[in-house]
């Protein structure tokens, strides 16, 4: 059992996630890269029902992705608040490593759609990619 910590860049929202982290996956889908505006989108998976807001919840606005998984963001600075993602983790929220006030302690454990991924990105070695 552990608890997380997460907060926007403005500072507004904050939550909190209590429970086990089921993992921490890298995603080189393309669908990460236009909504994280990185080359990859990197997510603690933790259980929806250990998630809360502690504070901005009015801040809050939601982008529905696809039919199945949406995304919570900071309406004042776009930060992601987390996404869902029905299709591959029912049940669970991902949080954006960037945004986890102790993301240095949540190593990579997973990756998925390497095939994907931009072809000058090597990746990690010690992590599998498992879809
Ligand atoms: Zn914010
Ligand atoms: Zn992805």
């Amino acid at each position: 059992m552990s608890s997380i910590l997460g907060s926007c860049h403005c500072g507004r929202v904050k939550w909190e996630s209590i429970g086990d982290i089921e993992t921490v996956v890298r995603c080189y889908c393309s669908i990460c890269r236009k909504t994280q505006g990185g080359d990859y989108g990197v997510w603690v998976v933790v259980p929806a029902k250990g998630f809360s807001i502690l504070e901005g919840a009015d801040h809050i606005n939601k982008y529905e992705g696809t039919n199945v998984s949406s995304k919570k963001y900071c309406s004042v600075c776009g930060t992601t608040v987390h996404c869902t993602n029905g299709n591959h983790y029912p049940g669970y929220m991902l949080l954006a490593r960037g945004t986890i006030d102790e993301g240095n302690e949540l190593s990579t454990k997973i990756q998925v759609y390497t095939q994907h991924k931009y072809e000058w990105i090597d990746v990690l070695k010690d992590s599998p990619a498992v879809f």
